[in-house]
């Protein structure tokens, strides 16, 4: 019999109905959060930063970048235009040339130092604590914003969805949506409100060790009893999960 070496969709959405039937969906979020949890104790957001105006920064400058990269660029930027007084008076060339490793540095470079001109002029030169506020500095979306306030603030206004949180919630299924916004808004109905930031924080960490994009390592997952897609990927893992009569 011909094996797919990749899940299909139709296949995934059958595992994934018949796993609803067992255990509902919110019962599913809270049960891998609590094994993410006991995986990753000390999961955090991986990039640096020393206040909120510095983190909201680092976060706009961390769009189609790694946090790597963004935490090799912010030391020098910070130190050199410290957040937000000396970076919004800053040339924009100067930045540029600080912040290019992290790509689209020409929109970044407006994007960060616009962003500093209105904490100052605007919010007494400090990150506000609402979700409207921050949606309206530039370069500021819901993700940037989700992740301000839930890692500087522990506050929980939505889930941040990156490209990891968006492959494990499908993987995992929690959505068929490959549209953040809507990814977002089911997510928001099945994991309880306390545990919105840790949820991204925890799937980002599980997305960049264990379920990746290229080669999930589904026999090394602590999800892989719960999770709808677990060995779908390769006939070696298909040919294991049949082995272990899951
Ligand atoms: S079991 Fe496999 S597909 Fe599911 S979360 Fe783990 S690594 Fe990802």
């Amino acid at each position: 019999m011909r094996m797919n070496t990749v899940a299909s969709p139709s296949r995934i959405r059958h595992r994934t109905h018949a796993s609803m039937t067992k255990l509902t969906l919110e019962k599913r979020a809270a049960e891998v959060i609590s094994l993410l949890k006991k995986a990753y104790p000390a999961a955090r957001c991986a990039l640096n930063f020393s206040s909120p105006e510095e983190l909201l920064v680092a976060t706009i400058l961390s769009a189609q970048s790694t946090d790597s990269t963004v935490n090799l660029v912010t030391p020098v930027l910070f130190s050199t235009f410290p957040v937000p007084d000396r970076l919004a008076g800053a040339p924009i060339s100067d930045i540029e040339r600080i912040i290019k490793p992290c790509g689209y540095y020409h929109q970044k470079a407006r994007y960060i130092k616009g962003t500093c001109a209105m904490l100052l002029n605007e919010y007494g030169g400090k990150v506000p604590r609402s979700l409207d506020k921050l949606l309206s500095l530039p370069g500021v979306a819901r993700k940037t914003a989700n992740v301000v306030l839930s890692v500087a603030f522990g506050i929980n206004e939505g889930i941040a969805v990156d490209t990891h949180v968006l492959r494990l919630s499908g993987r995992l299924g929690f959505t068929f949506s490959s549209n953040p916004v809507i990814v977002e808004r089911e997510l928001m109905q099945i994991v309880e409100r306390k545990n919105w930031g840790d949820f991204t924080t925890l799937l980002i960490t599980h997305g960049r060790k264990i379920c990746t994009a290229r080669r999930p390592l589904c026999g090394n997952c602590t999800l892989n009893r719960v999770c709808p897609s677990a060995f779908t990927f390769s006939p070696a893992q298909a040919i294991h999960h049949r082995r272990r009569g899951a």
